[in-house]
């Protein structure tokens, strides 16, 4: 039996075995320097692996070739071009050229850039990546590149990540080489869980919110939600499976590792997740899934929702980046040791993060903010947007135990002086997963739950990476000059704990009291994304993303101001589209219905006996909830037309005014629902919605 893994896998991405196959030997050795070290490409090499891309990609059926990047609109962007240079004799000359393969010039005019490109420098630039594979999609060959305006500021997602990566690998080395490990080079890895939910497409399609939001606007709670948790990791729908399998099989081509597929707590709601790969890839390839996911669902029939919340009183859809960080060699440096040197070492790289969490809250908040997130954090089901570190019970008494120098009373009483006796080789806090602790410590790398599901793993990764450089420079400072290097790292490993115990909490994130108590703490409670933003632009924050070289004083302030407007323009397309679902749709549709109620009403009068106590119900209760809805209706549009510029004050507008006024809406609209005879409503309810699938 032929074996779709073996048989596919990687077939449409130019990888390795296929460059050391097709490329002279020189030019695949530079390369391989290139993508191992960063140390730039000699344009005579990138000529040779254009050609033998180019022989490739025709080879596989392609007939395009993209710079594919990753702009801030949040999806990826591509802009196609033939291989077609011209004919002879009839024959088509083929061309791809190093130049094209290296670097490509795009109006950047309507990509995002807040402010950074002035008018009159519309253009930007794609610069290739080799770090990460060409694959072909679609009979087009894809060069995973970065987007730069002209001047150098970094346009996308990619260029902060890989410059995070850089600043981490450096501060890494430096600090393993005071243990006297000698390693070529450190990356950060990513294992994202994408959370997401199908929809049947035909039902999908009537719902103008979803169409123009990604999420339902209106919808009563159906008499089934998910109380009784009877989809988690259920027996999956037939169609389901089948699109899971196709899924997969796409993935695989492109070379992603699709590992994990299955049902998730909520009605229609599934999770896929591969396995991990270093961050860049993992990024890369995270982008690449959620297109797939989107292009399979419709073959089959549905419309992937990747939404953050797309049903009210339903769980939401989050990606768990799972990151961790090890050597070329493969050493993970978050998997505690078996010696007293490499426990030490873990020991320190672990405060180091806990340090870097407590220090760079609000960032690790802002990082995660858009305005679908904001549904999820704080609701109950997903992480609070209070950022806290869950470490499990084992290694918390083993941190306390090191701070009150007293005995580890745990399994095998040992002494815990770092570097002297051996830590005690505790198991894995498998038990008490803590799924409410935004940040989790999972026994050999950490689980950052807070992204939400349509976001880019790329934003929370690169400030993880820049954080924990970021702090293993200033350990680095400290024990480098230190006469007793022992001594000195005892030190500094209980005072960062000592310090730091604020931000680690393994208690119920969702409990009202961890609210209060984190308060207590002095920890940041950053509830909305404009509670959040302005935090980008902290001195603190500011000086530590320029240290490590990831974000210019500029680049930020330019993301700040893109994530201000396109929180002011979700909010605002929603208001809108809630405007026009009453207008045209929901309000005539009460009118129609109470006016079937008093055909009803007028066809029976005078006959003896009829009371028509439903229908006469039906019209009061109706026609006094379609005035109150009115009314709300028209507010919410007055205050929709007085929106001013996309600006900080505009986004605390919509907090405070707009949201609340839309919420005031949705509730008379709900209500309305539950009364009008469901043929006559104009959309699909959530119960057809969720339960439809076979
Ligand atoms: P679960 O959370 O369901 O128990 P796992 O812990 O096995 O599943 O893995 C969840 C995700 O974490 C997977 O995508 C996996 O590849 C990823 N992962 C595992 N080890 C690492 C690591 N060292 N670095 C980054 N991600 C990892
Ligand atoms: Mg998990």
């Amino acid at each position: 039996m032929p074996n779709i893994i073996t048989e596919t896998f990687g077939s449409a991405v130019f990888n390795d075995r296929v460059m050391r196959e097709r490329l002279p030997v020189d030019a695949y050795e530079a390369l391989r320097k290139t993508i191992e070290s960063g140390k730039p490409l000699d344009p005579s090499v990138a000529s040779k692996v254009a050609s033998a891309m180019r022989d490739w990609a025709i080879e596989q059926g392609a007939t395009h070739f993209t710079h594919w990047f990753q702009p801030l609109t949040g999806i990826t962007a591509e802009k196609h071009d033939s291989f077609l240079a011209g004919e002879k004799a009839g024959e088509p000359i083929m061309e791809f050229k190093g130049k094209e393969l290296i670097k490509g010039e795009t109006d950047g005019s309507s990509f995002p850039s807040g402010g950074l490109r002035a008018t009159f420098e519309a253009r930007g630039y794609t610069a290739w990546d080799p770090t990460s594979y060409a694959f072909i999609k679609e009979n087009t060959l894809c060069i995973p590149t970065a987007f730069c305006s002209y001047s150098g500021e970094a346009l996308d997602n990619k260029t902060p990540l890989l410059r995070s990566m850089e600043a981490l690998n450096r501060s890494a080395k430096r600090i393993l080489s005071l243990f006297g490990v000698e390693t070529k080079g450190v990356v950060s890895t990513c294992g994202p869980e994408q959370e997401y939910f199908l929809i049947d497409r035909d039902m999908y399609a009537r719902r103008k919110d979803l169409i123009f939001t990604g999420r339902t606007l209106f919808g009563a709670k159906p008499p089934k939600g998910q109380e009784l948790e009877d989809h988690y990791y259920g027996m999956l729908r037939m169609r389901v499976k089948s699109f899971m399998r196709d899924l997969d099989e796409e993935l695989w081509k492109l070379g992603v590792m699709a590992k994990t597929e299955h049902n998730e707590v909520a009605p229609s709601q599934h999770e896929i997740a591969p396995i991990y790969s270093t961050a860049n890839i993992a990024s890369d390839h995270n982008q690449l899934t959620m297109e797939l996911l989107r292009k399979v669902a419709h073959r089959h029939g549905f419309k992937c929702v990747l939404h953050e919340k797309p049903f009210e009183g339903i769980n939401g859809s989050g990606k768990h980046d799972n990151w961790s960080v090890q050597t070329y060699e493969g050493v993970n440096l978050f998997e505690p040791g078996k010696t007293p040197r490499e426990n030490a070492q873990f020991l320190l790289f672990l405060v180091a993060v806990i340090k870097g969490v407590n220090e760079y809250q609000d960032l690790l908040r802002v990082s995660v903010a858009s305005a679908g997130n904001d549904h999820r954090l704080g609701g109950n089901e997903a992480p609070p947007a209070i950022i806290s570190m869950f470490l499990g019970d084992e290694l918390t008494e083993i941190l306390e135990s090191i701070v009150e120098g007293s005995e580890y009373e745990g399994s095998n009483r040992i002494d815990m002086e770092i570097g002297v006796d051996v830590l005690p080789h505790f198991k894995r806090d498998t038990t008490d997963r803590n799924r409410t602790s935004p940040f989790a410590f999972t026994g050999n790398k950490f689980e950052f739950r807070s992204p939400g599901s349509s976001s880019s793993i790329a934003i929370p990764t690169t400030v993880l990476n820049a954080v924990l450089a970021d702090e293993l420079d200033r350990f680095y400072d400290e024990l480098s000059g230190a006469e007793n290097f022992n001594e000195a790292l005892e030190g500094l490993i209980k005072r960062t704990i000592t310090e730091n115990r604020a931000i680690l909490f393994n208690g119920d994130g969702y409990s009202e009291e961890w609210v209060k108590e984190a308060e207590r703490r002095g920890l940041h409670n950053l509830r909305t994304t404009p509670d959040a933003l302005p935090h980008i632009l902290d001195k603190e924050n500011v000086d530590m993303f320029k240290r490590q070289g990831v974000f210019s004083q500029l680049e930020l302030e330019s993301r700040y101001q893109i994530y201000l407007e396109n929180y002011c323009k979700v909010i605002k397309i929603e208001a809108l589209t809630m405007i026009d679902m009453s207008k045209k749709d929901i309000l005539p549709a009460v009118s129609t219905y109470v006016r079937k109620m008093s055909e009803v009403v007028s066809g029976l009068k005078g006959i003896a006996d009829v009371e028509c106590g439903f229908e006469t119900d039906m019209i009061k209760r109706l026609t006094s909830l379609s005035t109150e809805m009115y009314r709300k209706m028209q507010k919410l549009e007055q205050l929709s037309d007085a929106l001013g510029a996309n600006t900080q004050e505009t986004a605390n507008h919509m907090r405070d005014v707009i949201i609340p006024a839309m919420q005031d809406l949705r509730a008379s609209a709900d209500e309305i629902e539950t009364l009008v005879g469901e043929k006559y409503w104009p959309y699909p309810t959530y119960g057809r919605m969720l339960f439809a699938v076979e």
